[in-house]
């Protein structure tokens, strides 16, 4: 979608530190972090919110939730813990719409969350 921002690091028009990227879903550090590791897993096919999401896209989120897996286990945190999350919508937060899973590690996360 043109006007998307995380369209336009997928197709390389805003640079993004990449720290992962296969056929389908691609990684990228949170501009903004909040925790030593804050790592962005998207989809490369724009999808606005997980209320798009069909049964068809069940493959491709579990390709986000391993591939953040994997990143958590790079950087030793497979142990430790870390936290995905998906915001959807103004309620919790959702600033960019296109989905991503939020891949937190690093630091003692608090629960619940604010
Ligand atoms: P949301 O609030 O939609 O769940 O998460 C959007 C995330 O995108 C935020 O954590 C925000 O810091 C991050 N973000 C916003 N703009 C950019 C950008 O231009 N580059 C990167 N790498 N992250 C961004
Ligand atoms: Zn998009």
């Amino acid at each position: 979608m043109s006007n998307c921002l995380f369209c336009k690091i997928i197709a390389g028009e805003i640079p993004a530190a990449k720290v992962y990227e296969d056929d389908r879903v691609i990684a990228f550090n949170d501009i903004n972090p909040q925790a030593p590791m804050h790592v962005l897993v998207v989809p490369r096919r724009h999808i606005a919110t997980l209320n798009d999401l069909s049964a068809a896209d069940d493959g491709l989120v579990g390709s986000m939730v391993r591939a953040g897996a994997q990143i958590a286990r790079a950087h030793g945190f497979d142990g430790p813990g870390f936290r995905t999350v998906f915001n959807c919508n103004a309620q919790a937060g959702q600033t960019v719409f296109h989905i991503h899973l939020h891949v937190l590690g690093g630091r003692t996360l608090a629960w619940p969350p604010g």
